[in-house]
């Protein structure tokens, strides 16, 4: 395949965009080469600057979960466009689309908009804080929760893509308040509130890691938690950025059976426009202002387009029963004729899944934390990615990123993406 306007378009991006692109990992900067510019998406498909047509396996890193220019998501946000498209006054759509959120997630009692994942996992922390009085928080290794200063310790996602998962910028007196636990590491976290005693106000944690590949919670560890919480006077907040929505309509909350004091969103709350959200019980909210003392706003926030496109991406979502059924089955497929064809190769792989959520890295080793995925052959992943992308598949450019099907996505393109697997594993 050719990219040579796309390498024209970054030429001309990096003049004057830090390093071309408006966030790290779209850069390529861990498999080499150079980004594709996309000139319009529909459905299951990308189509690049070069007239190439990719299958996309990001669906814009989790978002468009009903594929590309779903046409009622489209026809709403062209409607409410007409109406104007920001007012900073309320409106009944922002109830809407609560109700709806309030009914469909366990445990929580009341939610508040923002306008990203980043803004939402940084306002659920100074809510937990607020609520218990208390200023350190939990955070695993590994785990992505938005580039807000106090999550920039040893961060998923772009952090690690970089190898420096410690920001400048962020200071020491922020660092000292964020304490690292290993990802199904129970003890690490006990040995942590041994230490901290009173002075823990939250565990954050992505209940299923995405940011590090897919990485699984084991047996008793999410319940772990929840009762080390429940002993601290902590709170759990599930960072359901990347799940909510997608595992199931309730989220991992639904999914595994486990709850949250304090949820946040993203992604998928949006419908592809930038939407975050965080929500808990009343007693929790109360503490909010303009209800309570603990500040948080945005002049955006609960914005009318985005608020609609949420709105229309989540009724059509709770509408179709068999929806995370089909997105399980499809991921499966993906999965299984992905592993048999490695199988038969022989080289290092595990695959990790759960949902519509999948990744494969390049060990023998089993990934259940930062350490172990961090093994995976980073130049097998490279000659992989780019070996798709030249057949017509685009998957997440770094081995810390997990792959989100969607459900514009059809068995097909399913076999399309087999048959492009085996045909690059016989070329190595
Ligand atoms: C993407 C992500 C975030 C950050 O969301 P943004 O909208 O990019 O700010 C936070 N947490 C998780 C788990 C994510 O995957």
């Amino acid at each position: 395949m050719l990219y040579q306007r796309s390498s024209a378009l970054f030429e001309a991006a990096k003049e004057v965009i830090p390093g071309g692109v408006n966030s790290p990992v779209r850069a390529f900067k861990s498999v080499g080469g150079t980004p594709i510019f996309v000139e319009k998406a529909k459905g299951a498909y990308l189509y690049d600057a070069d007239g190439n047509r990719l299958i996309d396996y990001i669906s814009s890193w989790g978002p468009m979960l009903l594929g590309h220019a779903q046409e009622e998501v489209i026809e709403a946000i062209q409607k409410q466009a007409e109406k104007g498209t920001s007012y900073g006054i309320p409106t009944a759509l922002e109830t809407a689309i609560a109700e709806l959120v309030v009914n469909a997630v366990p445990n929580i009692d009341k939610v508040r908009f923002v306008n990203s994942g980043t803004e939402a996992c940084m306002s659920a922390v100074r809510l937990a804080r607020g609520y218990t009085g208390k200023e350190k928080i939990i955070k695993f290794a590994g785990c992505y929760h938005g580039h807000s200063d106090a999550f920039l310790i040893q961060a998923g996602s772009g952090a690690v893509t970089f190898g420096a998962p410690n920001s400048p910028g962020v200071t020491q007196g922020t660092a000292k308040d964020t304490l690292l636990a290993r990802y199904n590491d129970l003890a690490s976290v006990e040995e942590l509130f041994h230490q901290h005693g009173d002075a823990i106000a939250a565990i954050i944690i992505e209940p299923v890691a995405g940011n590090m590949g897919c990485i699984l919670p084991q047996d008793g560890f999410l319940e772990g938690l929840r009762s080390l919480c429940d002993q601290n006077n902590a709170l759990l907040i599930f960072d359901e950025v990347m799940t909510g929505f997608r595992l199931a309509l309730g989220g991992a909350q639904e999914r595994l059976g486990i709850q949250a004091d304090v949820v946040t969103f993203g992604k998928v709350i949006g419908g592809g426009l930038p939407v975050g959200a965080f929500a808990a019980r009343a007693e929790i909210m109360k503490e909010l202002a303009p209800e309570g003392p603990v500040y948080q706003a945005g002049t955006l926030s609960g914005n009318p387009l985005a608020m609609r496109a949420g709105l229309t991406t989540l009724e059509l979502l709770s509408k179709d029963k068999d929806l995370f059924e089909r997105l399980d089955d499809k991921t499966e497929k993906l999965h299984l004729g992905m592993q048999s064809l490695i199988e038969k190769k022989g080289l290092p792989h595990q695959f990790n899944r759960l949902g519509s959520m999948v990744s494969l890295h390049f060990t023998e080793t089993p990934v259940v934390d930062f350490e172990t995925a961090a093994l995976g052959n980073n130049d097998h992943f490279k000659a992989y990615f780019h070996g798709m992308l030249d057949r017509g598949v685009y998957l997440p450019p770094s081995a810390f990123e997990s792959y989100f099907l969607n459900d514009a996505l059809s068995y097909k393109d399913i076999e399309f993406t087999l048959d492009a697997f085996e045909d690059w594993l016989k070329s190595i």
